[in-house]
């Protein structure tokens, strides 16, 4: 293969699938990156040198492991974890843990690689990474779930640290885990040290990440819309999910004047078209972080729909917020969607649109903003906690709430900056990707071949 066999977006993608087999997330995680920033290469010699993409698609390294923990009736079980350390170009590895039972290495690939573009934007010194378990955390007691994460620190301990590798949470791993994985840290290696974000506010947490992601993805549909001269009143919005991204994402476009009728969980959503109100939201929370029931209960206190086994793309709004997990809005979705007349959706989850949903939204002319920038305000707050662990300092919530809402606009900027129109709307999918590609690709050519 030359080099110019590497501007060619079907070539590179055949020789991709060849060396990743059986990796169909990974594929159309990158597919979508390199169809965005093909122009830059071919228009620059340095990168092409360089073999940019050839190297920006590779992990620097993956860490398998086995983790053993005994359940409460004494068996011993047996799972299997990993950490996809994908590229520190341009600071220390940074993302989060995923416990659940879909978890696989083409999964954690997939959001190893996203999670470099999105770290990149947030302008934070963070590399990017991704790791987890294919454990269940379904029906396990607090005991069990606590035996889990200490047999999984105990590996991963040495493969992490503050100036090296950084975890956080994701889908399966919360306050609650979290919590257990940093006494473990603590407990083998003696030190009391930023290792992981996310932390409780007593041991090194930082005021306002658990609100950052939803928040964040809700600060960057406010820009989108500004930037069209619109705003969230009179607007009623469709919210997937219910865990910590969807809840804070709905806390949000209340308190912005939003009305939002739908959440969801594996089981099924719920439609509340009155809308879910401050008070039902704070019984939703607790019923999920808290009791961790199912979203059911929600339709059978407050009187309104379940849908079991759907999905809630099929009932109209003007905005969207996928905020659950990936590939769950597909292209079917998409056309019911723009049919009842969406007009912007921002993505909460990591690549919860098909790449057919995406082309569907742009063709449309409907406003999209994808995972890697609207959901961003996540990590972007774990790196303030980096900074204030580092400082041994904290910020208040208003702090740390004022520099979250800057950073999400900056990365809206620079989305606006780095994209084209398309249809007449910003193309945010283009604009982040070039934006994050660039700061990393920038960095790994100034390394020479590394
Ligand atoms: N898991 C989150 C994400 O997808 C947060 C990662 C972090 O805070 O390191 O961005």
């Amino acid at each position: 293969m030359t080099k110019d066999d590497f501007c060619d977006i079907d070539i590179f993608m055949t020789g991709l699938k060849r060396r990743n087999p059986a990796e169909p997330n990974f594929h159309q995680a990158v597919h979508e990156v390199i169809e965005s920033v093909m122009p830059i290469i071919r228009d620059s010699q340095a990168y092409r040198d360089a073999s940019i993409l050839e190297r920006i698609t590779e992990p620097d390294r993956i860490i398998m492991f086995r983790v053993t923990w005994m359940d409460d009736q004494g068996n011993v079980r047996a799972n299997r974890a990993w950490r996809v350390q994908f590229n520190n170009s341009i600071g220390p590895y940074k993302g989060g843990l995923r416990f659940h039972k879909s978890v696989d290495l083409d999964t954690l690939k997939f959001l190893g690689f996203e999670q470099t573009f999105k770290n990149s934007l947030t302008g934070l010194p963070m590399g990017g990474a991704k790791g987890g378990s294919n454990f269940n955390p379904k029906g396990k007691s607090d005991a069990e779930i606590m035996r889990f994460c200490h047999a999984m620190m105990t590996e991963l301990q040495r493969h992490i640290g503050e100036d090296t590798d950084v975890p956080a949470g994701d889908i399966g791993v919360g306050a609650r885990e979290l919590g257990f994985l940093f006494g473990q840290y603590k407990r083998l290696n003696n030190r009391f040290a930023g290792v992981l974000t996310g932390k409780g506010l007593s041991f090194g947490g930082s005021a306002g990440r658990k609100e950052a992601t939803g928040h964040g993805a809700v600060y960057f549909l406010k820009e989108m819309l500004a930037h069209r001269g619109d705003g969230f009143d009179g607007k009623t919005a469709i919210v997937s999910g219910s865990g910590n991204v969807a809840l804070y994402a709905i806390d949000k476009l209340l308190e912005l004047g939003a009305k939002v009728v739908t959440a969801s969980d594996s089981s099924g959503f719920i439609h509340d078209p009155d809308g879910i109100t401050a008070d039902k939201l704070e019984w939703l929370t607790q019923l999920k972080e808290v009791k961790r029931g199912r979203i059911s209960e929600y339709a059978e206190h407050f009187h309104c729909e379940f849908h079991a086994g759907q999905r809630p793309w099929m009932i109209p709004a003007d905005l969207a917020l996928p905020c659950a997990t990936q590939n769950e809005l597909n292209h079917k979705d998409a056309l019911t969607m723009i049919n009842n007349g969406i007009q912007a959706v921002a993505e909460g989850a990591n690549m919860p649109s098909t790449t057919e949903a995406v082309i569907a939204f742009h063709k449309a002319g409907v406003l999209f903003g994808p995972a890697k920038a609207a959901n961003a305000g996540g990590v972007a707050v774990s790196g303030l906690e980096q900074s204030q662990n580092a400082l041994r300092i904290a910020w208040t919530h208003q702090q740390v709430d004022e520099k979250l809402q800057e950073i999400m606009k900056d990365i809206h900027q620079k989305c606006v900056q780095h994209s084209e129109l398309n249809n007449g709307v910003v193309d945010y999918v283009k604009g982040a990707n070039v934006s994050g590609f660039i700061k990393v690709a920038d960095a790994m050519v100034a390394y020479g071949a590394i």
